[in-house]
């Protein structure tokens, strides 16, 4: 492989790389503001100036090839001294609002400033002012001030989206991003913008002013708005999660999430109004309109339904899995149907609305019903719709989904004698249940979801319910821990009383004399890789952070 040398350092690269990319590759930041690796080159910030030997002047690293044996400086002191200069004319008419920006602690701009520049400005005219508080489009907002027209965001609507619906407008300091007149920036990932903008100027309208970065914990998770299962970041502050943003793994979502998934699956967790945070369970003789739930004791819960399932036979009670829930808890629920109650009535509701997108978006809205196939757990269809209107399925337990999807649901629900529900929030149909029991929602448990590419990727827990179940190495990353401080994230805010489903089901066969013996949920996965074939040789630690395609053996590391 072609070598070339960057600060004394012999590094690797691939001809026709440029120099900021070989440098990335060999784990060395070159300072930038314009480049990205999922955008063109546009040279325009030229923060990345670096001393090239035998060049006349200083060349920009995005922009310019690694050739062998070429000899680069990115801290001699010309380089230095070049982006001290970049740095003091991009700060000349920048506002000093770091107190009260959101991008404060994330900010290239901020970062730079303390690790580049001199530290002072000579620059006593006054700055020029523009509009600071204009809606873009319904999810961002642009402060004109803080951009520092380094262009990623209009390329990125260019070459990303294809959709090209930012632009700037004027020269010189009046620069300024605008959308095109009449135009809004609404596409469905208009929100990428505000992570590759590398300044506090496009912020999110939904999250703006509710949190300090510093303050918030970050857990690595999947986004369960559809079958991609793009990889993101939960941001918790006090127990309540406050954002989502992407998370790169470039077989996946590359850089990128949709509006959708980024403001749609996280607010459910925090509702709590809708959360279930009681066992509830209706009583004999009143009827199914609500007010006949109480909340009661688990155990309660419990040794009801174990009643109910003994009045009846195998052949009358059926199951819904769930492609909301995890591969565990579905393995779990599955294991009781057949071993404990010795049913095959177990199926699941596909929710496919639309058509995939060329972009992330697919038309199946679950995170996990290759997972369920993988599980050979099929999906509903018009045999066992006759069952549930014909009454030969008297008792049903629906894990994590609704019956209001399917046709002539009034008349199922009518004829469905009993229903269990296992669902972290109450919706529509659920008062009709004979019993609820909370379900952990994908933010408080661990567990693994399979996307539509067949890639197995893991969960954890970002919030914590009252019982919380922590694995080696699942700690979130607190800003505040690397000072010694604690992670609130454990102990302020609603706790809601909730239990993972897999653990309350193992209690239900437990009470029935059998031994689902998992101590956690990494116990569940391991009975999964030695009993399910496809799975076979998996573990919790091979899948990682970027997931792994399942019945290959092919990990993927970062
Ligand atoms: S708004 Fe942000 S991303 Fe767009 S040009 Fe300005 S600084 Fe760059
Ligand atoms: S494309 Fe699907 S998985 Fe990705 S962010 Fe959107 S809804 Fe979530």
């Amino acid at each position: 492989m072609p070598t070339f040398f960057l600060d004394g350092k012999e590094i690797e690269f691939t001809p026709g790389q440029t120099i900021i990319q070989a440098a990335k590759n060999a784990g060395i930041e070159i300072a930038h503001f314009c480049w990205h690796p999922g955008l063109s080159v546009a040279g325009n910030c030229r923060v990345c100036l670096v001393e090239v030997e035998k060049a006349p002047k200083g060349m920009i690293a995005c922009a310019t090839q690694a050739t062998e044996g070429m000899v680069v400086y990115a801290n001699s002191p010309k380089a230095v001294h070049m982006r001290n200069a970049v740095m003091e004319f991009l700060l000349i008419n920048h506002p000093l609002d770091c107190p009260i920006c959101d991008e404060a602690g994330e900010c290239k701009l901020q970062d730079y400033a303390y690790k580049y520049s001199v530290g002072k400005s000579r620059f006593d005219e006054e700055k020029v002012h523009k509009d600071k508080r204009i809606e873009l489009g319904p999810n961002v907002m642009l402060d004109q001030e803080r951009c520092i027209c380094c262009s990623r965001c209009v390329r990125y609507c260019e070459e990303v989206v294809k959709n090209p619906q930012l632009t700037f407008v004027n020269r010189t300091e009046k620069v300024a991003i605008e959308t095109f007149p009449g135009k809004q920036l609404d596409n469905s990932y208009s929100m990428n913008v505000i992570e590759i903008c590398p300044v506090g100027a496009l912020t999110s309208r939904d999250y703006r002013f509710k949190a300090r970065v510093w303050d918030m914990s970050q857990t690595n998770s999947i986004c369960i708005g559809c079958a991609r299962g793009c990889n993101d970041v939960i941001w918790v502050r006090d127990n309540i999660i406050k954002r989502l943003t992407p998370r790169e793994n470039m077989e996946v979502n590359e850089y990128w999430m949709c509006d959708y998934g980024r403001l749609n699956t996280f607010k459910f967790v925090n509702n709590e109004e809708t959360r279930v945070n009681n066992p509830m369970m209706r009583e004999e003789g009143i009827d199914s309109d609500g007010a006949g739930l109480k909340p009661v004791e688990w155990d309660d819960a419990i040794a009801r339904i174990i009643s109910e399932f003994k009045n009846y036979r195998a052949d009358e009670i059926g199951f819904i899995a769930s492609p909301y829930s995890t591969l565990e808890d579905n393995y779990v629920l599955q294991r009781f149907a057949k071993e404990i109650i010795g049913t095959e009535n177990i199926v699941y509701l596909p929710h496919i609305e639309g058509e995939d997108d060329n972009l992330l978006l697919r038309a199946d809205k679950t995170p996990n019903s290759t997972g369920l196939k993988h599980l050979c757990i099929n999906p509903i269809d018009a045999k066992f719709i006759d069952k549930l209107l014909n009454k030969q399925i008297k008792m049903i337990y629906i894990l994590n989904d609704s019956l209001s999807g399917l046709e002539r649901t009034e008349e199922i629900s009518k004829a469905i004698e009993v229903a269990v529900l296992q669902t972290s929030n109450f919706y529509e149909m659920s008062h009709k249940a004979s019993v609820i029991l909370p379900a952990s929602t994908y933010a408080e448990i661990n567990g693994t979801f399979i996307n539509f590419q067949n890639r197995i990727q893991r969960i954890r827990p970002a919030v914590a319910p009252l019982e919380v179940e922590r694995l080696p190495g699942d700690f979130s990353v607190s800003r505040l821990d690397k000072f010694g401080s604690h992670n609130d994230k454990w102990t302020k805010g609603t706790r809601f009383n909730s239990r993972p489903a897999w653990k309350v089901i193992s209690q239900i066969a437990h009470v029935f004399g059998s031994s689902f013996d998992y101590e956690n949920t990494e116990d569940v996965f391991d009975e999964i890789a030695v009993k399910v074939p496809v799975f076979a040789g998996m573990s919790y630690e091979m899948i990682g952070e970027q997931g792994m395609l399942v019945g290959t053996g092919e990990t993927i590391t970062a």
